[in-house]
């Protein structure tokens, strides 16, 4: 068990205190024993990219945890977590929405959702371009898909030590979700929310309007992926 992780989530909490950001604990590869401890700090949303795990984590850890599944999402296994998962924040095609709101409708729910937008430029980071997103909802998709409600974007900037590419990608994220929200008006399309930034850069994402930063090793250590 790690002792510090305590004190990790009461400094992000006092960090948010007075921020209409919150901070999703990314908790990938870690025990239950460490999430536990965070919970006993405060914390209550904790963010997985692996379905199995989040599904064991969600059956033996308090039932007032709010699960965010971040990571890229397989739609074979979508069904899995469509019961319970609070937000997925990962949405990066029009076929994968689709098989939410099935999902959705199977478990008599609407499921809250981010779309992820390619804003890095990484070949191999996953999302929607701006242009794609546009001709989705000009399409009437949300008239259609009555069990999936777009809370608002998630992006991954560059792995870079480039503040400046950063902050680029960040702004032009936060463009992004306030040209959408003058231009779309929907019941189920409540563009609130910017999840943006990580450890390695949440200060930056936190000065461009992110409302949820989410943040795994510097609140749990770094992780140990094994062989
Ligand atoms: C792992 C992960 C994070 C957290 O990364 P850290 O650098 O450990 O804070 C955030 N977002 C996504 C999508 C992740 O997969």
């Amino acid at each position: 068990m790690n002792p510090e992780i305590a004190d990790n989530i009461r400094y992000f909490h006092q960090l948010l205190k007075n921020s209409p950001a919150q901070l999703i604990a990314v908790s990938k590869t870690k025990p239950n024993e460490d999430l536990l401890v965070a919970y006993e700090a405060g914390q209550r949303a904790f963010g997985e990219n692996k379905v199995q795990e989040l599904v064991d984590k969600y059956e033996s850890l308090p039932k007032d945890i709010e699960w965010h599944m971040i990571g890229h999402l397989q739609r074979n296994k979508v069904k899995y977590i469509a019961p319970f998962v609070h937000l997925i924040h990962g949405i990066d095609s029009e076929k994968l929405l689709r098989e939410v709101n099935k999902q959705g409708e199977k478990n008599d729910r609407v499921i809250n959702c981010l779309l992820q937008v390619h804003i890095a430029q990484e070949e191999s980071k996953f999302g929607f371009d701006e242009e794609e997103i546009s001709v989705m909802l000009d399409a009437g998709i949300l008239d259609e898909l009555q069990h999936v409600k777009i809370c608002g974007l998630m992006g991954m900037a560059t792995n870079t030590e480039s503040e400046m590419q950063v902050s680029k990608e960040f702004a032009g994220l936060k463009t992004l979700l306030d040209q959408l929200r003058l231009h779309y008006q929907h019941d189920r399309l409540q563009l609130d929310e910017l999840s943006m930034g990580m450890s390695g850069d949440y200060s930056l994402a936190l000065d461009h309007g992110s409302t949820m930063i989410r943040v795994g090793s510097t609140i749990f250590g770094g992780r140990n992926y094994g062989v």
